[in-house]
């Protein structure tokens, strides 16, 4: 889809919503939609990409989106999930993915998660050398069908963003590869453990160019190589080779595809394509991000200083990390008359905030967009990953619905419920 394409989709979505009032302002000020078109299209190019040849399971990390309708629906379109916590897995299983479907990862899993990852036969990625053992004792009082494997980190560096590199020197994630002592350690831990079959990496989620993520890969697939040629025999069958495909955050380009990934990965690992290891992946980002939009009403606009403001209804409730790290989440704003339809005009630098009670409650600043009014709409797009998944429960704000929106037989669109929105009673509930 071209950028004018994209515009428009956004805007015959956002149009729809206004009449059908999922967005209003008396009783709906912010609402988030996810393309489910837009969804399918962007499984089918991850599935094209990696060739038939190998058996591939792509999960798709939880955490980006885990809203059980749309988790049924990635599953119907053919994926898998990775889950990072014991609430992920009930949203995993509620989305009727079988156990061999779903992956398991996380830093701090508990004996009672990994007594339950087992038993149900989920596939665990062990992060560390103590969760190993607590797995040996697993074991020694049940078998189990899952598949084990050990997250390595392959210590090949930071990409632009520190905090979702998680592939660093000093990374708090998984066995670091090169620490002295490692290496043996390892190999002694795939010998006394037959059970253990897999091997994990991620590198990072955004902020790393592609090359660094296939370098990662590339020494996780030597590693594996290693391994079963110390043992002398194909102990590692599976290589998960996480997510971290970058999204452009500036514009409505796609690239770098996954296609492009993929030719990256043969380049810098051929060994992973001979069809001898079954591969893992778990994209988040470049899954969702681009399928999803923000829209919240313009309720004043005023000038402090010389400064242009719109306060909205979208600020750091729903889009906390771009409010708290504006450098490394920027989000692009489109501009949209009480209509949905696109506002168009000369451009004013305009800061957008929210609605919450600091001063650095601010999605963009400065931008330049058409000059907003009270009642105009404003959209944050790329949402669709990251946002539903990370509120921050300030000021009681609700957290909005999201409406899942796809086109039906005759060319028009259809929302259907992802998350109702939460309601005042609800906040009340939790502290009343
Ligand atoms: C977050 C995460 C992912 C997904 O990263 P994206 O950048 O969203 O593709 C995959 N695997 C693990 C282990 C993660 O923590």
């Amino acid at each position: 889809m071209t950028g004018s394409q994209a515009a428009q989709r956004r805007e015959r979505i956002l149009t729809a919503a206004v009449r059908q009032r999922l967005i209003h302002p008396d009783d709906a000020l912010l609402a988030a939609f996810v393309d489910l078109d837009g969804v399918t299209d962007t499984i089918s190019a991850l599935q094209r990409a990696f060739p038939d040849s190998v058996p591939v399971l792509h999960a798709f990390a939880a955490k980006a989106n885990p809203l059980v309708p749309l988790l049924k629906e990635l599953r119907r379109l053919g994926m898998g999930c990775e889950v990072a916590s014991a609430g992920e897995l009930a949203q995993a299983l509620a989305a009727g993915f079988t156990p061999e479907q779903i992956v398991f990862d996380s830093p701090a899993k508990t004996r009672a998660e990994l007594r339950q990852a087992l038993e149900l036969g989920v596939t665990v990625n062990a992060d560390n050398f103590q969760e190993l053992d607590r797995i040996d004792d697993i074991l020694a009082t049940r078998s189990s069908t899952s598949q084990i494997g050990v997250r390595i980190n392959p210590q090949v560096g930071a990409g632009s963003i520190a905090g979702s590199s998680t592939a660093t020197a000093t990374s708090k994630f998984g066995i670091a590869l090169e620490d002295d002592g490692n290496m043996e350690r390892l190999l002694r831990a795939y010998r006394d453990r037959p059970w253990l079959t897999w091997v994990h990496a991620h590198v990072g989620s955004q902020g790393c160019p592609l090359d660094l993520i296939a370098q990662g890969i590339a020494k996780t697939v030597a590693f594996a190589e290693k391994v079963n040629a110390d043992l002398g025999r194909r102990q590692i069958v599976g290589i998960d080779i996480g997510g971290g495909l970058p999204v452009d955050f500036d514009s409505d380009n796609t690239a770098p595809g996954f296609d492009t990934y993929v030719a990256r990965l043969r380049a810098h690992a051929p060994a992973l394509f001979t069809g001898e290891y079954r591969i893992v992946t778990e994209f988040g980002h470049s899954l969702l991000s681009k399928n999803g939009f923000t829209a919240a009403y313009v309720e004043y606009t005023k000038t402090s200083g010389q400064r242009q403001i719109a306060i909205t209804h979208a600020g750091a409730q729903v889009a906390a990390r771009t409010v708290f790290q504006p450098e490394s989440w920027p989000l692009r704003v489109s501009a949209h008359h009480p209509t949905g339809a696109n506002k168009t005009g000369p451009l004013v630098a305009q800061d957008i905030a929210g609605p919450l009670c600091f001063a650095g409650d601010l999605i963009a600043r400065a931008r330049p967009l058409p000059a907003l009014a009270p009642g105009d709409i404003v959209a944050l797009l790329d949402t669709g990953a990251y946002c539903f998944s990370a509120p921050f429960h300030f000021n009681t704000l609700p957290e909005p619905a999201v409406h899942g929106v796809r086109t039906g037989p005759d060319g028009d669109l259809r929302f259907e419920l992802l998350r109702s929105a939460q309601t005042i009673d609800d906040l009340l509930g939790n502290s009343a």
